[in-house]
């Protein structure tokens, strides 16, 4: 949906940061120098950024992309978790900032308030099927669709990635929370109610395929018809 870059020296951490916004549907690119992020900068809709870089200063290096771009969602990451920092770092243009260690869970829905309000609610459509984050609208060819909230979020999560394959325990984590304590059965029952009312056919899909021994997963929409993002 997003394309997030990522400037972090640590790898470990990139990688963490990488799979969660991935799992979300953003793309993520990674930079470790701050000459590589110069050159990712101009395709980027939002920069997460490590202040505590080898090869720049992460203030200077925030303030030659406020040159660069204005209105760049900028979240900064850093060790430091003294107020003269965070107070310095909203001054000079950064947009929201974390303390190290964060959860990643937690970055992710940073991440997620910052694209919002930059650039408004995300809608996704795909083969016929239009989803409006704000309000939990749906519509399917045109017609409103009834979706409960869980329904609404399994079907975001599936269509936000299409052609990614979810095991049931990630949809769980994405959709009912790291804290649900119930089997992954309650994965296999909302897929089936959601399939009810989209009309879909398990075995010859339109919207949801079945990965025998995995999960699920949307399908790919064909080349010509390329998503909207
Ligand atoms: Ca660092």
């Amino acid at each position: 949906m997003s394309k997030v870059l990522i400037l972090e020296d640590d790898q470990q951490v990139a990688q963490l940061l990488q799979i969660a916004l991935e799992q979300k549907g953003h793309t993520a690119i990674w930079a470790d120098t701050g000459e590589e992020a110069l050159a990712h900068l101009p395709h980027a809709d939002l920069l997460a950024l490590d202040l505590g870089l080898p090869d720049v200063d992460g203030v200077q290096f925030l303030n030659r992309v406020r040159e660069i771009r204005p209105r760049l969602p900028v979240l900064v990451l850093t060790a430091k978790g003294d107020e003269q920092t965070k107070v310095y770092c909203l001054e000079i243009g950064a947009d929201d900032y974390m303390t190290k260690p964060f959860s990643v869970l937690e970055f992710v829905a940073r991440v997620n308030a910052l694209l919002r309000r930059a650039y408004g609610a995300p809608k996704i459509k795909i083969h016929g099927l239009q989803l409006d984050e704000e309000g939990y609208r749906a519509s399917l060819d045109g017609k409103p669709l009834k979706l409960s909230k869980t329904e609404f979020a399994l079907l975001r999560t599936l269509a936000s990635a299409p052609g990614r394959v979810w095991s049931r325990n990630e949809l769980l984590e994405a959709v009912w929370g790291i804290d649900f304590d119930g089997t992954d059965r309650v994965v296999d029952v909302y897929i089936n109610m959601l399939r009810k009312k989209l009309g879909d056919d398990s075995r010859d899909p339109r919207f949801i395929e079945t990965m025998v021994g995995v999960g699920y997963r949307m399908r790919e929409p064909k080349p010509q018809n390329p998503t909207p993002t």
